[in-house]
């Protein structure tokens, strides 16, 4: 059987210009963890989490998400895999503005083919899941950042994905908002579901029980590789 959630082999992403933002990179994520991805700005993180997302396709490389090597799904596959597989929370909450918070979550099903009343069943749900049960008809404007947060929390995960995945979740939170959304991606994992989190907070990313080093496009550091007692090939850049 397939541990692994995510695997990427030798992967290469360049852009027009000359810009080569992941230079052979290949990291596996096993089913159930927690993971933190941290390196200086421009390293290549989001990139990489658009990877693992399969938001992005490589310039070369594999990437098998699920066991599906995206190269051979087509777009509409792609997205049918992101729908149900792969909940995405972003530093700025990318909520609609001026709609309520449930039907802000329910937006996460509308790709799954399922009736507005069960959208909203299920949006309900995850409210709760995340502490909101008493927000649901509030409007983003009528929330903290956190609570903010936790809505498009509730949004990635309404769609039961196996994956979170994280860029800078409690980038734009106060420390105790942060502190609120971290112990719920930390829940969301004890209960089975493995957590990637971009964090520029090393306290944050000291905290979680795996650690990928990004500069330059590549991994130079991988914690959970240096736990098995493997050599890791720290490159000077
Ligand atoms: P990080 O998340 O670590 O800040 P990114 O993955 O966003 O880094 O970017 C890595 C590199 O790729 C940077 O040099 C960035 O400028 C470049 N890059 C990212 N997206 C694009 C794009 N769409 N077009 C051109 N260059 C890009």
């Amino acid at each position: 059987m397939n541990h692994n959630v995510v695997r990427l082999d030798h992967i290469t992403r360049s852009y027009a210009g000359g810009v080569t933002a992941l230079d052979g990179v290949s990291l596996d994520i096993r089913r159930g963890e927690l993971v933190a991805i941290v390196g200086p700005s421009g390293s290549g993180k989001s990139t990489l989490l658009n990877m693992i997302g399969s938001l992005d396709r490589p310039s070369s490389g594999t990437v098998t998400v699920d066991g599906h090597d995206i190269a051979g799904l087509g777009d509409r596959e792609l997205s049918a895999l992101r729908a149900l597989s792969i909940g995405f929370i972003f530093q700025h909450f990318y909520l609609t503005a001026g709609v309520r918070a449930l039907d802000n979550v329910a937006e996460g099903l509308l790709y799954a083919g399922i009736p507005l009343a069960e959208r909203r069943r299920a949006a309900r749900t995850a409210l709760e899941r995340v502490g909101l049960g008493h927000r649901v008809y509030h409007r983003p404007h009528e929330l903290s950042g956190g609570e903010k947060q936790r809505v498009a929390i509730a949004r990635a995960l309404v769609g039961g994905p196996g994956l979170l995945l994280a860029d800078e979740p409690t980038g734009a939170l106060d420390s105790h908002s942060g502190t609120t959304v971290m112990n719920l991606l930390r829940a969301l994992n004890a209960d089975g579901t493995t957590v990637v989190i971009i964090t520029h907070d090393r306290e944050i990313a000291a905290s979680l029980p795996r650690q990928v080093h990004v500069r330059d496009g590549r991994i130079v550091h991988d914690s959970a590789q240096n736990a098995q007692g493997d050599v890791q090939a720290v490159s000077a850049c």
